[in-house]
C-alpha cells in the first residue's frame, strides 16, 4: 500500500512509541487492514506515560529546548520560557493526552499524533545496549522538543521528542481550565474505570438507534476507546456490531445484562492491553528501550475470513465497513 493511499485523520492518529520511526511507520502499514490507517489506541498513550512517569516526576525542567517554532501547531511564544526552572508534579492521562502537573499550576498537554515519541537518555545509559539501546538508524533530525531536567538524586537527564510526521502537539494549560478547554469539555468517561458500567451505557443508549459499534465509537460517551478494542468487545460479549443500541436498555433505562456484559468486557481488552505494554503494533518499544511487548493477540480485529475463537462456534470472522471504519465481528456468535 503507497502512503498516498492512507487517510490522514487528525484525531485518529497513529502513536507509536518506537525509535525507527520511518522503518516502523512502513512495517505497520503492513499490519493495516484496507486502507485504514491503525489508529492509535488508548493502551500505547498509557504505556507511554507508565515509561516516562519514573523519569519525570518530581523533576525539575532545567531548560525546554525546542527546534521548530511547531509542530501540528505553533508553540506558544513563551512555552519554553514558562517551564523552565519548574518542577514536575505528576505525569497523568486523559484519553489519547498526556498531562504534565507542573507546580506553576500549568499543565503540560501533550499528544503524540501519528509518529510522536519520547527518548530517554542519562549519562552512561544512552550508548549501553540492554540498559536504553537506542536502535542504530534512529533519526534525530525529528527530534523537535528536548527537556533538559535534573532529578532529585542529582541526575541529568533529557527527554527528547521525535515526530517526523509532526502532528503530535504541545500545549501549556491553566489546571484550573483544563476541563472547560475545548479538547476536554466534551470528553466522555475513561474506557478504564467503573464509571464505566451497564447502567451508564444504559443510559446513553436507551433512547439511541445506532448501531452498537458506532455508538460505542462516541467519545463523549467513553473517551479514548478505538475502533479495535470496540470490535474485540463485541465479540467477547457475543454482540452484534449492527444491534441497535437502544436493545441494551430496558424500557425503564436500567441496563440489560447484555449492557453490563459489555461494560464488563471493554473495561477487560484495554486493561489487558495496558499489562501487555501497549497495543497493536509490533516490535513496540517501551520509554526504556526495551521491546516492552508484541502484537496483541486480537481475537477478530484484522482476521477477516479467518474461523471464530470462541470454543464450539463454527462461524468465520468477516469485515463490513461502518462509519467509515473496519468492523470485524462473527455473525454466528454476535448477535
Ligand atoms: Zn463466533
Amino acid at each position: 500500500m503507497s502512503n498516498s493511499k492512507i487517510p490522514l485523520e487528525s484525531n485518529d492518529c497513529l502513536v507509536v512509541l518506537c525509535f525507527q520511526h520511518l522503518q516502523m511507520q512502513m512495517r505497520y502499514r503492513d499490519t493495516n487492514v484496507g486502507n485504514e490507517p491503525l489508529v492509535p489506541e488508548l493502551p500505547e498513550v498509557e504505556t507511554v506515560r507508565r515509561g516516562l512517569e519514573p523519569h519525570m516526576e518530581g523533576t525539575i525542567i532545567d531548560r525546554v529546548e525546542l527546534r521548530r517554532k511547531d509542530l501540528r501547531f505553533p508553540f506558544d511564544n513563551d512555552f519554553a520560557k514558562k517551564l523552565d526552572g519548574q518542577r514536575i508534579i505528576s505525569i497523568g492521562r486523559r484519553a489519547k493526552y498526556l498531562l504534565v502537573d507542573i507546580d506553576n499550576g500549568l499543565v503540560l498537554v501533550m499528544h503524540l499524533g501519528m509518529s510522536g515519541s519520547f527518548r530517554v537518555e542519562q549519562a552512561g545509559l544512552v550508548d549501553q545496549p540492554g540498559e536504553f539501546a537506542l536502535p542504530k538508524g534512529v533519526n534525530k533530525k525529528h527530534d523537535h522538543v528536548i527537556f533538559h531536567i535534573t532529578s532529585a538524586a542529582g541526575a541529568k537527564t533529557r527527554i527528547v521528542y521525535n515526530d517526523p510526521r509532526r502532528f503530535g502537539f504541545m500545549a501549556l494549560i491553566e489546571r484550573s481550565k483544563i476541563e472547560s478547554h475545548p479538547w476536554f469539555v466534551d470528553m466522555g468517561i475513561e474506557p478504564v474505570g467503573n464509571a464505566l458500567n451497564g447502567d451508564y451505557l444504559a443510559g446513553k443508549f436507551h433512547h439511541k438507534k445506532a448501531p452498537l459499534k458506532a455508538a460505542l465509537l462516541d467519545q463523549k460517551m467513553i473517551a479514548g476507546l478505538g475502533n479495535i478494542y470496540v470490535c474485540e468487545a463485541l465479540w467477547r460479549a457475543g454482540l452484534s456490531p449492527e444491534r441497535s443500541s437502544y436493545t441494551l436498555a430496558r424500557k425503564s433505562g436500567k441496563a440489560t445484562a447484555k449492557a453490563n456484559r459489555l461494560a464488563g468486557h471493554i473495561r477487560d481488552v484495554i486493561n489487558e492491553a495496558i499489562a501487555a505494554g501497549g497495543s497493536s503494533l509490533k516490535d513496540h518499544r517501551q520509554t526504556d528501550g526495551s521491546l516492552g511487548y508484541f502484537q496483541h493477540n486480537f481475537a477478530v480485529y484484522g482476521r477477516e475470513g479467518e474461523p471464530c475463537r470462541k470454543s464450539g462456534c463454527t462461524g468465520k470472522i468477516k469485515r463490513l465497513v461502518q462509519s467509515g471504519r473496519s468492523t470485524f465481528y462473527c455473525s454466528k456468535c454476535q448477535r
